[in-house]
């Protein structure tokens, strides 16, 4: 399990390299995540479950991989460098020109002259030294072989499932949001999932108090016991200031794949709760507020989001722009009518994505941060109403997105219940396992 814990670690350094524009989302959010999942003592009553039943469609099909008959050939690996080409390879392997030649004119064999770093070539000779099987392995999971045929070359893909064993993880936030330099053992992508997946019910920057918890079921990709990948969360719980949410995936014929509460909800809102890619933001929504510009308690009536200038700006959900203009007070600034019910506002836009009479969807870009208009910072203005009346936009019901047809009722619950009920059982379980582990070193 501690190795585990490493390798994880490895996987978070690639992935924050990956995401440089949420680093400091994802700094504040691990920053605050004390994850016990694979430190606990009680680790190894809990082994991973290899899945049984089809959740997503990778796990619909069987590995797929021929045996190879490694035993009468002598291999050799080369790792593609920059510069490399199948001829320098193939001499660093000292087969003759003539071979290479061969597999790269076959017809398959144009692949092999764009090879790029850190692919590989295998070169598998019989005991006379001649060339018998060149793999060419792109990724982990696909590799082009060619097999030598008297005296020509065939070539076929060779294409492998990754074995999907589900992990648990666990956590609880505590309050050392920005002085805590500990990390997350879970990978980023982990956590960037759980905030999209809950950030519709909870919002992630103003809602999260010490003491919050969460509890994920999770894919892990492996290719002959090594793990290759993290894949999605398949069943979530967070617990935030005693409200426990919970969300479900959950794969439909059409293979789309959804997260849902238990009940067959969709987690997905009509309306974004942020309509923006959050970094911080500075204010929350308060009526006796003093508005930094005017010196006087104005009534604010939206939410400020605090962003650097240019930070793309969504609209919360599908609708027309109803104005698209400037005014000495909002700058720039889009309003959207969605239905005869909402209106939601923008103002302060550094630039408008959007002319008025136009119909957006939702999360199109509409707008980018800015501060023009009576604005001290850059920052977006929200507000959010319904019938003319403003809202508080952090704390509004949002209307749900489609729920599960009455059709596929019977179909998500058969899928969706054992799934449920192992997050259940390993939460429980760990909860065991630390109660033990308590009285043990109370002893
Ligand atoms: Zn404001």
């Amino acid at each position: 399990m501690i190795k585990k814990v490493q390798e994880t670690g490895h996987f978070l350094l690639l992935l924050a390299r990956d995401f440089p524009r949420r680093n400091l989302l994802l700094a504040a959010l691990a920053g605050t995540l004390i994850v016990t999942v694979y430190l606990s003592p009680g680790d190894n009553k809990i082994q991973p479950i290899l899945i049984a039943e089809p959740i997503t469609i990778a796990l619909d099909s069987a590995p797929t991989v021929k045996e190879e008959n490694h035993l009468q050939l002598i291999w050799q690996e080369h790792l593609v460098g920059s510069g490399d080409n199948l001829s320098t390879l193939s001499q660093r392997a000292k087969f003759s020109a003539k071979d290479v030649y061969k597999i790269s004119s076959s017809p398959n064999g144009k692949s092999l002259r764009n090879l790029y770093p850190g692919e590989k070539l295998r070169f598998g000779a019989n005991d006379t030294g001649q060339l018998i099987e060149l793999h060419y392995v792109k990724t982990p999971l696909e590799s082009q072989v060619f097999i030598r045929q008297e005296d020509s070359f065939v070539a076929e893909t060779r294409v492998r499932e990754p074995e999907i064993i589900l992990s648990y993880g666990e956590g609880v936030i505590e309050d050392s949001l920005y002085l805590s330099g500990k990390q997350s053992n879970l990978p980023d992508k982990l956590i960037m999932e759980m905030a999209d997946i809950f950030g519709w019910d909870i919002d992630f920057v103003f809602d999260i108090r010490p003491g919050d918890s969460f509890a994920l079921l999770f894919e892990d990709r492996f290719i002959e016991g090594v793990k290759l990948s993290t894949g999605n969360i398949v069943a979530a719980s967070f617990t935030n200031r005693n409200k426990r949410y919970q969300a479900v995936r959950y794969t439909n014929k059409k293979g789309q794949s959804n997260y849902y509460t238990p009940e067959g909800l969709s987690m997905r809102k009509t309306f974004l709760r942020t309509p923006l890619d959050i970094f911080r933001i500075s204010d929350g929504f308060n009526l006796r507020r003093k508005h930094p510009i005017h010196k006087k308690i104005k009534a604010h009536r939206g939410v400020d989001y605090a962003a650097p200038r240019g930070t793309p700006v969504y609209a919360a959900g599908g609708g027309k722009v109803t104005e698209a203009g400037y005014s000495k007070y909002n700058g720039n600034y889009v309003f959207i009518q969605h239905g005869q019910t909402y209106i939601t506002k923008y103002l302060h836009l550094d630039k408008k994505k959007v002319r008025k009479g136009q119909t957006v969807k939702q999360r199109q870009i509409i707008g980018t941060v800015g501060s023009t208009g009576y604005s001290t910072g850059s920052h977006l203005h929200y507000e959010f109403l319904i019938n003319g009346v403003h809202r508080n936009p952090r704390t509004v019901t949002l209307p749900q997105a489609r729920p599960i047809p009455k059709t596929d009722r019977l179909e998500f619950d058969l899928a969706v219940s054992p799934v449920l009920a192992q997050l259940a059982e390993y939460k429980a379980a760990r909860q065991l396992a630390t109660i033990q582990n308590n009285t043990t070193s109370a002893n």
